[in-house]
């Protein structure tokens, strides 16, 4: 039986206000942003925006975030649905905190790492039921280009880049290739996959792929990317028992009944900030109307898949209009699960991008 689009397909969106840090409590900014308490609710000067969920700065254990946004989606792979976790935001804003892509320090803290605990012990759990396979990618995109953060060949080259005048800040080998096979499934041509067996294994390729991640200064965070970071993890699934005990050599993904795959992306977006606020050469500002295109194009796909009455009209959902909602698209609506999390800073200096933030992230629902 085909599974139907149930109500639950629609995006979730989340916002994440994180406390006033170091620099902002030295240039004696105010916190500007106000969580409403017991609501998903958040007051901004004299706006006031609702969402699926509000974590404020204070009160919020941080496997909230995780339990309440991300462990159902973990749940799902599962049972063979695809999910996305995306966080948007401006730089500086948590995006990378959130979700634990630094992996610096051993954090668990961030969605990534609890995602990655969850995932083991759910298969220890299930491992007498069924067999199962994980595999991870690690591509970045910028400037419209995809490249991958787990090629081997990377790791020599971000020496000899980091012994550089710090131009070339694009290490990785040959560009990746989006494509779309004929049931409608995308995968990345030319990058790398890592079948991984333990939870040591996948977090060695998550912090691999963090050091060699682009990175550029702005005057907004010199430590920020530009780039949009996308770990993907591919979970395979074949139960043992069943009607048909498969014969030796039959690959996994023969024997319908059985099999199931699923893959979780997640997403640290590039800085949602406006490229003149960059204030930088030709080139940077180059970079953020494509940075920008990525955010636009996913704006207006999370949006569109949004609209309940245009989903049912069979409304055009435009994917292809950047790399990033192409490399999703399999991944951002059908019967797949979808969370934004909003990140902003509270800080008054930055009411004008928090606000775009939670309009942004207010048209995502
Ligand atoms: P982004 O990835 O959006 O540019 P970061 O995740 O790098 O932002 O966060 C910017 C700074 O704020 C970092 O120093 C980070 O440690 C700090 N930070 C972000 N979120 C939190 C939080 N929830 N609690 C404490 N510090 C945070
Ligand atoms: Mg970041």
């Amino acid at each position: 039986m085909a599974v139907e689009s149930g109500e639950d397909c629609c995006v979730k969106v989340a916002v994440h206000v994180r406390p006033l840090i170091g620099d902002e409590r030295q240039q004696g900014c105010k916190d500007c942003v106000t969580v409403v308490p017991g609501k998903p609710q958040v007051q901004i000067g004299t706006h006031s925006f609702t969402f699926d969920h509000v974590y404020g700065s204070t009160g919020t254990p941080s496997s909230a975030i995780f339990d309440e946004c991300v462990a159902p989606l973990v749940d799902g792979l599962f049972q063979g649905y695809n999910a996305t976790v995306l966080a948007y935001g401006q730089t500086g804003s948590g995006k990378t905190y959130t979700m634990g892509t630094a992996c610096k320090d051993g954090s668990q803290t961030g969605l990534i790492p609890q995602v990655m605990n969850s995932l083991f012990s759910k298969i220890e759990a299930l491992k007498n039921q069924a067999e199962f396979q994980l595999r991870v990618s690690f591509i970045e995109i910028l400037k419209e280009e995809v490249r991958d953060l787990l090629d081997s060949s990377s790791v020599s080259k971000i020496e000899a880049v980091n012994g550089h005048s710090g131009k070339l800040t694009m290490p990785g080998k040959a560009l990746v290739q989006i494509r779309e096979a004929s049931n409608g499934a995308i995968t990345l041509a030319g990058s790398t996959e890592i079948f991984v067996s333990t939870q040591k294994e996948m977090a060695a390729c998550l912090e691999q792929g963090s050091l060699i991640r682009a990175t550029g200064s702005t005057n907004m965070n010199n430590q920020s990317s530009r780039s949009h970071a996308i770990f993907t993890i591919t979970l395979e699934q074949m139960c043992k028992i069943g009607p048909n005990v498969p014969a030796e050599g039959t690959l996994m993904e023969d024997m319908n009944h059985e099999y199931l795959s699923a893959k979780l992306h997640l997403v640290d977006l590039a800085g949602s900030e406006r490229a003149k606020r960059t204030g930088s050469d030709g080139l940077r500002f180059k970079e953020g109307v494509h940075i920008n295109r990525g955010l636009l194009a996913l704006g207006n796909v999370i949006s569109a898949l949004g609209d309940e009455k245009k989903r049912k009209e069979g409304a055009h959902v435009p994917y292809r209009d950047s790399k990033l909602t192409r490399l999703l698209q399999d991944s951002l609506g059908g019967n797949s699960r979808t969370v934004m999390i909003a990140c902003t800073s509270p800080a008054d200096v930055n009411t004008e991008e928090t606000l775009n933030t939670l309009k942004y992230a207010n048209r995502a629902r």
